[in-house]
């Protein structure tokens, strides 16, 4: 038997655009290039929660899409809290990065409470941040990726970014050059594009920090030549992708 790995694609039916599926293809497919088996469980409102989780994906969503899940979102919200606060590594883009703040207050004045895994609150303004975004960040590098949303987000005191916008792009609020959210093993950002095919840096760090916790060590399982060949070619594509953004 093969060691798998339990990813939940969170809400797909109304949170996922922008290309926000990407993210679960490259999990998926870097997963099997180091010879793990990934069983994708697509959790959408209503469904029941997997038994066992090793990752969470989670996408961005217009605020419609937002309001239809909140409901069902809050029935797992201290599920998803404690997975958090026990290191389970997540990445929630956009819309579900806002919903894992305190709260969204939405451009007609509609307030969203958020789940608080995020000490951070985002409120809607009617002239969205829309464009290409680069960021530099201490643990990954060089981020780059797709920015469109009209919530202004404003960290808590003490809460780590993701990175920090220089050049292109608005980040968080377009005034403090942050952009992102880092808690316990928790990423939250604006980057849309798909954000992981291009920074292959946060897949491998996701990807490590659940194999690791579901099986205490990451290592490259009777990779094939084949397969080690192939995640070269994939970081080749995206290294080339960055170094024109940047
Ligand atoms: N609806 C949110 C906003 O506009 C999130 C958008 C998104 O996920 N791209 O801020």
């Amino acid at each position: 038997m093969g060691k798998t790995i339990d990813v939940v694609s969170l809400y797909p039916k109304d949170m996922n655009i922008y290309g926000d599926s990407g993210n679960v293809l490259t999990i998926r497919r870097r997963l099997e290039l180091y010879g793990y088996e990934p069983r994708i469980h697509q959790y959408n409102q209503g469904d029941d929660w997997p038994d066992h989780v090793d990752l969470i994906l989670g996408g961005g969503g217009q605020d419609t899409g937002q309001k239809k899940i909140i409901d069902d979102f809050f029935g797992r919200a201290e599920l998803l809290r404690s997975l958090a606060a026990d290191g389970t590594p997540m990445l929630m883009i956009c819309g579900l990065y806002q919903l894992f703040g305190e709260y969204f207050e939405t451009v007609d004045g509609t307030r969203l409470d958020g789940i608080g895994i995020i000490k951070a609150h985002t409120v809607g303004r009617d002239v969205r941040m829309i464009g290409n975004l680069v960021e530099h960040s201490e643990q990954f590098g060089d981020v780059i990726g797709y920015e469109n949303h009209s919530g202004q987000t404003f960290l808590g005191e003490g809460v780590q970014p993701l990175g920090r916008v220089d050049q292109d792009g608005r980040g968080n609020n377009g005034d403090d050059h942050t952009e992102g959210a880092r808690v316990h093993n928790v990423i939250g950002t604006y980057m849309h594009g798909s954000l992981l095919p291009k920074n292959p840096a946060i897949s491998d760090f996701l990807i490590a920090t659940a194999v690791e916790r579901r099986y205490g060590s990451f290592d490259k399982i009777d990779q094939t030549p084949e397969q080690a060949a192939e995640l070269v070619r994939l970081d080749a594509v995206a290294a080339n992708a960055r170094k024109a953004a940047a």
